[in-house]
């Protein structure tokens, strides 16, 4: 773990209290926490939320965090995830040093720990089936005043097996002597526990499926709710921290730390991190990408770290968004503008301004001096005196956005149209004299001006009656590039919440990405690299997309100039 967490955790919660608790009462004398991603997808934003929290949590205490994959389902994991979850974590700014771990390296540990199951009398080895298994588990049924009840499940007839059969069986299955689903291994608790959890949780199944580290070593693989607690056992794990979603797990968690004997590795459980308009689980995204209703896990509209950078999040906005949020006990929705809120903070005060027309319209000073070019003196960054100034071409043929000109302007439009003035951005107020149009398709084809030579770079001596004030190039300078825009995928704010017979992915919104092929940007824009951002005044932030590199550059809008964010924060206070 790096010296000094980058800012963003949250100092203090309940549990960090917890931890304070347990070093005060001897119950541990060090800290150290883990964050166990499974290598079958890549890290979304609520993944965040919990590795920051556990690298956090260590920091605070002086203590380590482990990066362990916990990889023991072999048909859905790959080195592939492995090498994007670090790359993902590192973005963030945390670190883990050696402390990189596998729970498949811990086959043989926890084989060990099943066979010490079965001599105490505690696990034994079941040939019913999956389905059957589910059946005698029972289930929870809800009565007419909608009050679950849990009626007690039934014993396995395989239940009282000796303990040398179950050792001779669950060494044979090791060997490969049986077909896949078979036979499992379990847990012998309670099949009428209040908690379906506790009703004899399988601990192993037969799988032939090559694993991406262990290849054809093994054909049984031990379930999560076996192998979680005991590798965290093994790496000494303190505070196994995780979200809500295990709570019901953690009795089954303490029965295997108490009959295995080992670390009295404790959990402790934090709220999911649920975001409006966004889904926050691996399976899903994973049928966004697999349905190629995205273009990856990297899609600018992804909520996937990878998405989020390639739209153009920072670290520093993504990890203030997690500062802001809290750690709750209580699952809660968090409000995706807050988010956006977060970004846009973060780009106002970095990012540098240029000029940018996404729908080129031509805009013709007929009184400009024929074929000359002024340089204008424009500011990089309001925000932040110390990135000076620049010098931006103003000539005679401009290109402004398309919708800044109206023939036929509607109440308050205070942009282009005949008769009318604006001031052109660190330039000149021009007065609109007429336009062009192409009789064919009625479309108009340029907009004629005059300029006022009195009124450059905001000199104005008439300046109170322009209310308008527009970006634009000059035509002959400006550099192709290609724009992104993007909305929310998903329009609905609970877009888990689907009425029944309605599949999720049907509300993608299929307009949430729009190309705009033909725009133009400033003269900077021409050395671009990918990563790089931008605020392209009155349009929003940008950021360079990889798919630009080497030939016309590429900008994903990140996030637009309207704060509603804002909006709402004023209107609670
Ligand atoms: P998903 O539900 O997206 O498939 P997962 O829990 O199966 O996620 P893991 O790789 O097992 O994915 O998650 C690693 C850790 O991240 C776990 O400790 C889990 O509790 C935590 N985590 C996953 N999703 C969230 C979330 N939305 N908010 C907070 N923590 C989360
Ligand atoms: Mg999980």
């Amino acid at each position: 773990m790096s010296d000094s967490l980058p800012a963003g955790a949250p100092a203090s919660d309940f549990i960090r209290e917890a931890v304070k608790a347990d070093l005060a009462s001897g119950r541990f004398s060090s800290v150290r926490t883990r964050f166990p991603p499974e290598p079958n997808g890549w890290l979304h934003i609520g993944h965040t939320k919990a590795f920051t929290i556990d690298f956090g949590v260590a920091q605070d205490f002086g203590g380590v965090c482990n990066l362990r994959f916990d990889d023991t389902n072999p048909e859905k994991e790959d080195q592939s995830y492995v090498d994007a979850i670090k790359r993902d974590i590192r973005w963030l700014g945390f670190e883990w040093g050696q402390n990189e771990f596998y729970a498949s390296d811990y086959y043989e540990y926890l084989y060990d720990l099943a066979v010490k199951l079965i001599r105490k009398g505690k696990a034994y080895v079941d040939d019913l089936s999956d389905e059957e298994t589910r059946e005698y588990r029972g289930t929870a049924v809800p009565d007419k005043n909608n009050i679950t009840h849990t009626p007690p499940g039934r014993n396995s007839p395989w239940r009282e097996r000796s303990v040398e059969e179950n050792l001779d069986l669950f060494a044979r299955m090791r060997a490969g002597e049986f077909a896949d689903g078979a036979k499992t291994l379990r847990a012998k608790i309670d099949m009428a526990h209040p908690n379906l959890v506790m009703r004899d949780p399988v601990m192993y199944r037969i799988r032939r499926e090559p694993h991406y580290r262990t290849g054809d070593a093994w054909c049984i693989y031990p379930m999560y709710d076996f192998q979680h607690p005991l590798s965290d056992a093994k790496e000494g794990i303190t505070h196994s921290l995780c979200s809500l979603e295990y709570e019901i797990h953690r009795p089954l968690y303490d029965w295997f730390i108490r009959e295995c004997d080992v670390f009295p590795s404790r959990q402790i459980e934090f709220a999911r991190l649920n975001i409006t308009h966004t889904v926050l689980s691996k399976r899903w995204l994973l049928r966004l990408v697999k349905d190629k209703v995205v273009r990856g896990w990297d899609d600018p509209r992804m909520p996937t770290l990878a998405g989020l950078r390639r739209r153009g999040y920072t670290p520093e906005a993504v990890r203030d968004f997690l500062s802001r949020i809290g750690i709750a006990k209580t699952d809660s929705m968090v409000d995706v503008q807050l988010l956006e809120h977060c970004l846009r903070e973060d780009l106002n005060r970095r990012a540098p301004r240029v000029m940018a027309v996404l729908r080129p319209l031509p805009l013709i000073l007929e009184n400009w001096p024929e074929g000359q070019v002024d340089w204008l003196d424009a500011v990089n960054n309001p925000e932040d005196p110390g990135a000076g100034t620049r010098k931006i071409p103003f000539s005679g043929r401009l290109l402004i956005e398309r919708d800044d000109f109206m023939e036929t302007p509607p109440p308050k439009y205070f942009r282009l149209y005949p008769g009318n003035s604006v001031r052109l951005r660190y330039g000149f107020i021009v007065t609109c004299t007429g336009f062009d149009k192409d009789p064919a398709t009625g479309q108009v084809t340029a907009v004629r001006c005059t300029y006022n030579p009195d009124t450059r770079g905001g000199n104005a001596p008439d300046n109170s009656k322009v209310r308008g004030t527009i970006h634009w190039l000059s035509e002959a300078h400006a550099v192709p590039i290609e724009a992104r825009l993007y909305e929310r995928l998903f329009p609905s704010e609970r877009p888990m919440d689907v009425p029944p017979g309605v599949d999720w992915i049907s509300t993608v919104d299929p307009k949430s990405e729009e190309i705009v092929p033909g725009a133009m940007g400033e003269p900077a824009l021409a050395g671009v690299k990918p990563g790089d951002f931008y605020q392209f005044e009155r349009l929003g932030y940008f950021c360079c997309d990889p798919d630009g590199a080497g030939g016309k550059p590429v900008f994903n809008r990140s996030v637009s100039l309207k704060d509603s964010w804002a909006k709402i924060e004023k209107k609670n206070a």
